[in-house]
């Protein structure tokens, strides 16, 4: 209990907003350490799901109807919502995807339209595979070429190779801000600087920073910054793009049709402005509405607050589990948060999760869609803890027992 108290904010009052957290599994309490995966989402979210099926469901921006003007209104003050926690300049800047990969594709797909053969990219060696597969298929189709900044042993990219990788050649770095696999949370304001000074663009993947700090995209001078609206308390199937404006202008449509034009026929189409211009298609109108409400919720979060609770989470759950034998912790990075990642000598991560799971435990096993880190390691994949922060000191005690006796059971 006394944990709980000594935390920097009240995680009690923080855990009752979100119902899915109150449940048992396999007749345990659930203990939910797979929020690199998705979020929980809070009562205020899952309010508004209900509610806007219930009273508000319409089509937007099209209709001259009561709710379907207000559908539009709602979807539209979500937008300016985000803009502003983002710090963006504008709310034209704010394009809404299906999520981080969706946003990643429509950059590679418009972006790189704009792309001549012979012109490079960057990565890291940690990158998710929705931060790779977009670019490969890019530098395939228009000749291009890839290149991967690689990393130390500790997880961080190794800033001098990224110097000279940069040159006149290259047109985009793409990097994430925190690692889904390591935790580290890499030095991007910097590095967006320096790729300034070449000339090229900066893509920031923010799906795993978003629910861990705030984001400033204009202090990050950011040209592109890409999240999924379910890994920050929001639904599924929503996710946000966001462009500096005179870029995006400067972009051509992603995909075509409804909402997107602002004139047809069939010798010509104009397009219409920002953001429409990128949003074909009736839109996820609920998704957009609802993930505004979550960003409601976070606002009323301290987030200074949160940085030190997850850090002390990871910090804690990295020194219990260090004293394992055999346990190797993947990821040391200097600057860490959120996430510990491990294997154990002889066993297979799947068989670990396998049973703290019977004892309501959820984590993630696996390459967590980091196929080539895991090469990099020379490991089938790892156990995978992620943290939010309506996560417990106490939650990982339980967790610590549990690996316990899930060990003695494979011994
Ligand atoms: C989850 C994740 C993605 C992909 O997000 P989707 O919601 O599956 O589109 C991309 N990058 C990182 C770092 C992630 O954690």
């Amino acid at each position: 209990m006394s944990a709980l108290q000594n935390l920097p904010f009240n995680v009690r009052e923080i855990r009752e907003q979100f119902p899915a957290l109150r449940q048992q599994v396999y007749g345990k309490n659930l203990i939910y350490f797979d929020n690199g995966a998705t979020s929980q989402k809070p009562q205020l979210v899952l309010d508004a799901i209900n509610h806007y099926y219930s009273k508000e469901n319409a089509n937007i921006h099209r209709g001259v109807h009561y709710l379907s003007q207000r559908a539009t209104t709602e979807y539209e003050a979500a937008r300016t919502r985000i803009q502003k926690r983002l710090n963006a300049k504008s709310s034209n800047e704010i394009i809404f995807t299906k999520g981080t990969t969706d946003g990643i594709n429509l950059v590679a797909s418009s972006f790189g339209n704009m792309l001549q053969a012979g012109d490079e990219i960057i990565i890291s060696a940690m990158e998710h595979h929705s931060n790779i597969v977009p670019w490969q298929m890019l530098c395939e189709r228009k000749g291009l070429f890839l290149r991967v900044i690689p990393i130390n042993f500790e997880g961080e990219i190794l800033q001098d190779e990224y110097e000279k990788l940069l040159s006149k050649k290259t047109k985009l770095v793409a990097i994430t801000h925190i690692s889904n696999t390591l935790g580290t949370v890499n030095p991007i304001k910097e590095m967006i600087a320096k790729a300034h000074n070449v000339g090229a663009k900066f893509l920031v993947d923010g799906a795993q920073s978003i629910q861990h700090m705030s984001i400033d995209v204009r202090d990050l001078n950011c040209d592109f910054f890409v999240f999924s609206g379910h890994k920050v308390f929001g639904p599924t199937g929503i996710g946000v793009l966001y462009g500096k404006e005179d870029l995006l202008d400067q972009m051509p449509p992603y995909q075509g049709g409804g909402d997107m034009i602002a004139k047809v026929t069939f010798e010509r189409t104009t397009y219409n402005e920002l953001p429409y211009k990128f949003e074909a298609g009736t839109p996820h109108i609920a998704g957009g509405i609802c993930l505004g409400k979550a960003f409601e919720y976070i606002e009323s979060i301290d987030f200074k607050a949160v940085e030190v609770h997850e850090r002390a989470l990871a910090d804690y759950a990295s020194q219990v589990l260090e004293t394992f034998e055999g346990l190797t912790i993947i990821g040391d990075a200097k600057n860490k948060t959120s996430v510990v990642s491990f294997s154990l000598k002889d066993l297979h991560p799947f068989d670990i999760g396998t049973l703290l799971d019977k004892q309501g435990i959820a984590v993630r096993t696996g390459h967590h869609c980091t196929q080539p880190l895991m090469d990099f390691y020379k490991i089938p994949g790892t156990v995978r803890a992620s943290f939010a922060f309506y996560n417990t000191i106490e939650e990982i005690d339980a967790f610590v027992i549990a690996l316990e006796r899930s060990l003695n059971m494979l011994k």
